[in-house]
């Protein structure tokens, strides 16, 4: 095992994880430019409001969630000594220090949020300060306080990709590699420091005060029950911040290898499928023949009509003689359908606005021709 890899900072993931990815990707990792989290996309900014488009609140932006963190990552934020960390770290010792959902495995989410989270997302997600994120840094313009390190489930979360349902496809392949990584890892850890017998036996496969069918009064109120701690720590009890110090440790000395050999074909088959996702993403190929998806009209305009396609959050503005011209994609082979619309309708499409219609999904493979795309019309992606 090699130490700790070198920080990635063109990378749009936590140097952590950039620098494995590094291995397993032919090329560098999409930046996801219209997901401007300065200046949040989703945020009205003074646009007007309309009952079809969907706005988050400036206050949560989209982070109506809390995070479980790997014991790892919670080692990599305590051990972070940058002042700009400090803030962020300051909220995740608040987190340990009130209990709930705090063991070995690293910090659940707490379950108050589980129970809430889910219900009536198309109210709640991005506008319920209720289900705030503890990270999130309200006087700090809205940041997140442990970007550099935060989990597989947040730094693959976009609202909007700029290759539409195929740049989602590659985020949730990634998503699930990583969200694989983290609980595999976490588990590693506890055999690397030594966790055995009724210790381990209490935290596989889930902690009693997490698991929904078991929540006790404490862990509804968000503290931890002291008895319960200590039978989950054993001799690391009161020496939690430096568990998961060491557990940072451990783990950065991993290479891309030792972490795929340790996650065991599960994490190879995830680590394919992300391959394969991200081959997608590279490729600027059209499919043979093409028909007209499934979308719905937000807002109608005299020139032009926005129209969502496979996400809510992420809808496009098409003009009117654009969508005049779709339904010359009926299946003949696109070559054909590009000279006919040329021919009959004088209009001249190129091949890459084309291959963005087919990103939105407003155009779609017909059966038998090339294309993978997954995502269903109109899903609206969560965390
Ligand atoms: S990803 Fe989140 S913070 Fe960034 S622009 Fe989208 S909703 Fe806003
Ligand atoms: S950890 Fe950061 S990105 Fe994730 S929900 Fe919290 S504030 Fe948002």
């Amino acid at each position: 095992m090699k130490s700790e890899l070198p920080v990635l900072p063109t990378s749009p993931l936590p140097p952590l994880y950039a620098a494995w990815l590094e291995q397993l990707l032919a090329g560098p990792i999409p930046h996801e430019r219209d997901a401007t989290c300065d200046n949040c996309a989703m945020c009205a900014d003074g646009r007007e409001p309309n009952t079809n488009e969907i706005f988050f609140s400036p206050q949560t932006k989209c982070c109506t969630y809390v995070p479980a963190l790997p014991n790892y990552l919670v080692g990599r934020i305590l051990a972070d000594e940058e002042p700009a960390a400090a803030a962020g770290r300051a909220t995740v010792v608040a987190r340990m220090r009130a209990g709930a959902g705090v063991t070995p495995l690293g910090l659940a989410a707490p379950p108050n949020f589980s129970v809430l989270y889910g219900h009536n997302p198309a109210a709640l997600f991005g506008r319920s300060l209720t289900l705030r994120c503890p990270h999130y840094l309200e006087e700090a313009g809205g940041r997140c306080g442990v970007w550099a390190h935060r989990a597989g489930v947040c730094a693959t979360w976009f609202c909007k990709f700029e290759r539409g349902a195929t740049g989602m496809n590659f985020w949730r392949s990634l998503e699930q590699l990583l969200t694989g990584i983290e609980r595999n890892l976490a588990h590693w850890c506890l055999l690397e420091l030594g966790f055995k017998g009724e210790t381990l036996r209490r935290l596989l496969p889930m902690p009693v005060q997490t698991s929904r069918n078991n929540i006790s009064a404490h862990a509804l109120d968000g503290v931890a029950d002291p008895q319960e701690q200590r039978a989950l720590w054993g001799e690391w009890t009161g020496r939690e911040a430096e568990f998961y110090r060491a557990c940072a440790q451990c783990v950065g000395a991993l290479t891309w290898a030792d972490v795929l050999a340790l996650g065991g074909p599960e994490l190879q088959l995830f680590a394919q499928l992300t391959r394969e996702a991200y081959d997608e993403i590279s490729s600027e190929q059209l499919p043979a023949a093409l028909k007209v998806g499934v979308f719905n009209v937000l807002r109608l305009g005299p020139d032009s009509n926005t129209i969502s396609t496979y996400s809510g959050y992420d809808p496009i503005e098409l003009p009117n003689k654009l969508l005049e011209v779709l339904p010359y994609f009926d299946g003949r082979p696109v070559a054909q359908a590009l000279a006919a619309i040329a021919a009959e309708r004088d209009v001249k499409l190129d091949r890459a606005l084309v291959r963005k219609l087919v990103d939105f999904k407003l155009l779609v493979p017909c059966e038998g021709t090339t294309g993978t795309h997954r995502a269903k019309t109109g899903q609206r992606p969560q965390r």
